[in-house]
């Protein structure tokens, strides 16, 4: 079956968007067709870099590692959702939408009108505590964001870690601009780096399932 992949990851780059401008992404040049007659680099940059994946173990003392992370989690059925007109995404917001059991829910905001290499910008649309209490009631198995993070001024970060309590999965650093509502297979899976808290992701679209 021929399927059409939409990029949803964020570009990677020494200028791109960091977290709270942390600016801590270099591209060192190790070797190079001028010098060496060959190209080879190192690439410097936090596990929670662009499109990545938190792991319980972020927030949770004896939280899973995201080598740990179940891949059936970030890969499926999601389903995208408009939320352009929202602030912040509160259980009130979630309500107009049905759920169904183990979907990937999308969010895609304004956040995603911003510019991958823009200063960081602390007013990002965000998930309340509230609307991640639903998500774990309708049994959803992922949650993905379309900004570097997906709480805000929460000093015990009560949305991570309800999700986390509950087992799903918390994708962010996603790109929506390009991305209509709807229905997707998704695809989203962390390096496999062993024992941290996170890491960088690919997550692809496609507009029809290959299940
Ligand atoms: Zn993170």
């Amino acid at each position: 079956m021929m399927n059409k992949w939409i990029d949803i990851s964020w570009p990677i780059t020494p200028e791109m968007t960091t977290y709270k401008n942390k600016h801590d992404v270099q591209f060192e040049y190790t070797k190079t067709f001028e010098k060496d007659h060959v190209r080879e680099s190192r690439i410097i940059m936090g596990s929670h870099t662009g499109t990545h994946i938190d792991a319980p173990s972020h927030f949770l003392q004896k939280g899973e590692t995201i080598d740990q992370l179940a891949l059936d989690l970030v890969i499926g059925t999601a389903r995208v959702l408009d939320c352009m007109q929202f602030a912040v995404i509160t259980k009130a917001v979630l309500t107009q939408w049905q759920f169904n059991e183990h979907e990937i829910i999308l969010f895609k905001t304004t956040n995603s009108l911003k510019k991958a290499t823009d200063p960081f910008d602390s007013q990002f649309v965000s998930v309340a505590a509230d609307a991640a209490h639903y998500l774990a009631e309708k049994r959803v198995k992922a949650v993905g964001i379309d900004y570097l993070g997906i709480e805000r001024n929460q000093p015990d970060h009560d949305t991570h870690t309800i999700l986390m309590q509950h087992g799903i999965a918390i994708i962010e650093g996603l790109r929506l601009a390009a991305v209509e509502p709807g229905i997707y297979f998704f695809l989203c899976v962390p390096l496999a780096v062993q024992g941290l808290e996170a890491a960088p992701a690919r997550a692809l679209l496609a507009e029809q399932g290959i299940d």
